[in-house]
């Protein structure tokens, strides 16, 4: 494997071995160490000096159930700190067969125009994109399928990275050439776009599978990794249900935030539950699907096609961050105007979440009134017409809230929340606060936790344990949902590691990994000169009880602090 450093200035190609020190290393664990190593924490992330860097996990291109994402990082907009982003689809696969350990897009071009990367066993050339330009992600993915044809996989950017918007992600297209798997958070869609790149192709014909050192162990490891993965009683809720599952959960917990976090109960959580979801779906057929791989090979399949009225697909997936952010957040009840809320933000390249949380602000502000569907949606479209009212959407809950004097601003680092309230799972409160990567419940989500989430007590072990994990994992390039096979049958992860590349991997080898990465990610933040005055929830829910629960978040700031040393 080896590393292809872009220089988006000269359009050059360079390709050399993975140095040593990078070795072991792959997904996040390895944006985390090349961040480190090579971008000055202080460099302004749309500026000359970042970088953007696209990795396959360490596990990606070995054909284990849903364990091919692609992590993409670089100094983050939204936070000024580390971020990292995974997404499933076909991009880290296909980066795999070209041999890619890491892609390093450096520097800035001169002059104007747009460009298309287009990557193959031939080396990197660069295409004029100018036509591109302005273009949604869906319409601009079926070009690129036009030009390049149907077995490319594609990383690519709609408007909202175009205009440099903190909210832009990069889409990537799933198995089935849909550009709907999205690295959503932390604004590296604006980062692709100060690169002036309107969609990087991997064109992987010709390509390999990488090498295997010890075939027959391999096969044994992961046939016992399948049959765990797919006997978990975890993996039927999400083939049935999707994430979506989460919404009466969280719920019962009094953990969905509703009407920008002033409540942890929707009344009408029914109406966008996955259960109702799942009805409605099978009823309308067409298009629709209950269930859907992002990515081949993935026996959990969680993912679903989001079909309205008529059968036709109005968004795929609908999950339930989704759900959380642009329904109960927003008051709004109708699963097909959230579907159409997330359809919009899909075609613009924009995370769901940041712009979910952004709207609940500007509700609070009088923008719209609570449960104004209608309303929401002409919102989204100030940002596809690009108002200074849209870009102020499109750059964040927090920006959002400072504009318009909202005091109550749902983020930790300047990236909103997701769809756990802090105040009633408290130690995914921890985690928001003490991840590096700023509030996202994909960096340690403890509400499968056996603890009081109410209680103080606890949270603080029970979000490390959580971060481990999932840095872990971010690494390897599995999906979190896999997870539950490797934690039914946890021997497993360490003799697939061994078998595929002769490591001397223990049990320990997940949080080793996760560990290793989360010290990399802190030391990268005080290089760009985060403290852990920014490690804290906001003020106001320290202060003010979450109904029904009426809990505040009081976990000790000194347990806080304490919590990697
Ligand atoms: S479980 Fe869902 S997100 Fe994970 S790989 Fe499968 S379809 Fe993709």
């Amino acid at each position: 494997m080896n590393i292809w450093r872009i220089n988006v200035r000269k359009q050059s190609c360079e390709i050399s071995p993975v140095p040593l020190t990078w070795e072991g290393l792959g997904g996040r664990g390895l944006i985390a160490r090349i961040l480190v190593d090579e971008v000055p924490g202080n460099c302004e992330p749309l500026g000359r000096y970042n970088k953007l860097i696209l990795t396959p996990g360490f596990l990606v291109g070995y054909g284990l159930s849903s364990c091919d994402r692609i992590s993409i990082g670089g100094k983050s907009p939204l936070t000024q700190g580390v971020k990292e982003a995974n997404a499933g689809g076909s991009t880290g696969l296909k980066l795999v067969m070209l041999g890619i350990r890491a892609l390093i897009l450096e520097d800035m071009p001169e002059g104007s125009g747009w460009w298309v990367l287009r990557l193959s066993k031939d080396g990197a050339q660069f295409h004029r994109a100018d036509e591109l330009l302005g273009k949604g992600v869906n319409e601009t993915a079926q070009l690129l399928l036009n030009k390049y044809g149907n077995s490319i996989a594609s990383a690519l950017i709609g408007p909202a990275g175009e205009m440099g918007l903190a909210s832009a992600g990069i889409q990537n297209l799933d198995k089935d050439n849909v550009p709907s798997r999205i690295a959503a958070r932390g604004g590296l869609g604006a980062v692709m776009g100060s690169k002036r790149l309107k969609a990087i192709v991997i064109d992987s014909s010709g390509g390999e599978k990488p090498p295997i050192v010890d075939w027959e162990a391999f096969k044994i490891a992961r046939k016992r990794f399948t049959e765990a993965l797919v006997n978990h009683p975890q993996t039927a809720t999400y083939r049935d249900y999707g994430t979506a599952a989460m919404a009466h959960m969280c719920n019962a917990f009094g953990a969905l935030p509703t009407r920008n976090f002033s409540s942890g109960q929707f009344e009408d959580v029914e109406e966008i539950s996955g259960e109702h979801m799942r009805n409605l779906l099978l009823e309308r057929g067409g298009e629709s699907k209950t269930t859907h791989a992002c990515m081949v090979g993935c026996s959990i399949r969680c993912s679903n096609v989001f079909g309205g009225p008529d059968g036709k697909s109005i968004v795929s997936p609908l999950e339930y961050e989704t759900i959380g952010l642009m329904g109960s957040n927003l008051g709004i009840s109708s699963l097909d105007t959230v579907a159409r809320l997330n359809q919009k933000a899909n075609d613009l390249g924009l995370d769901s979440i940041e712009l979910g949380a952004a709207l609940g602000v500007a509700a609070e502000a009088g923008l719209m009134s609570f449960g104004d569907g209608q309303r929401a949606l002409a919102l989204v479209d100030e940002i596809s017409q690009g108002t200074p009212l849209g870009r102020l959407l499109g750059s964040g809950a927090t920006i959002t809230g400072k504009v318009l004097n909202v005091q109550h601003i749902p983020a930790v680092k300047g990236q909103a929340m997701s769809a756990y309230e802090p105040r009633a799972i408290k130690g995914t409160g921890v985690t928001y606060a003490t991840s590096p990567q700023g509030a996202d419940h994909t960096s340690g989500l403890t509400i499968r936790a056996k603890i009081n989430h109410l209680d103080p007590k606890g949270q603080v072990d029970a979000s490390r344990n959580a971060q481990y994990n999932a840095a872990g994992y971010d690494t390897l390039g599995v999906c979190l949902f896999a997870g539950f096979g490797f934690a039914a049958a946890p021997d497993t992860l360490k003799d697939l590691l061994n078998a595929i590349y002769n490591q001397q991997a223990d049990l320990g080898i997940l949080q080793q990994l996760g560990k290793k990465t989360l010290l990399l990610e802190r030391e990268f933040n005080i290089k760009a000169g985060l403290t852990k005055e920014q490690d804290r929830l906001p003020e106001w829910m320290t202060l003010e009880a979450l109904p029904p629960t009426q809990a505040v978040f009081d976990v000790p700031d000194e347990e806080m602090d304490k919590i990697f040393d």
